[in-house]
C-alpha cells in the first residue's frame, strides 16, 4: 500500500479459487499484496490492496477470478 492511501481508499481483494488457472497475473500486478505457490496458484498475503492496482488485477485475470470483496 502507499504510503499517501487514506483507510477509505482500502479494500479488501478477493480470490474465486475454483475459477482460478494459476496463471499468475495477479502476482505479478501485485506482488506486495500476491505471491505464487509451487504450481503457480496465488496466495493472498495481504487483502488490502491499493484500488487502482486491484482494478487492473482484476481486468487482466484471464479466468475472471479476482473480484472486491462485497462486489
Ligand atoms: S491472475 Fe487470476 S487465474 Fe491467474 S493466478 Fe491470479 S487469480 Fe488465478
Amino acid at each position: 500500500m502507499s504510503s499517501g492511501m487514506r483507510a477509505e481508499e482500502i479494500v479488501p481483494l478477493q480470490i474465486d479459487r475454483m475459477a482460478c488457472t494459476g496463471h499468475g497475473v495477479c502476482a505479478q500486478i501485485l506482488p506486495r499484496n500476491l505471491t505464487l505457490d509451487a504450481h503457480g496458484y496465488p496466495i493472498l498475503l495481504d487483502a488490502l490492496v491499493d484500488p487502482d492496482d486491484g482494478d487492473t488485477a482484476i481486468r487482466m485475470c484471464p479466468a475472471r477470478a479476482l473480484y472486491w470483496k462485497g462486489s
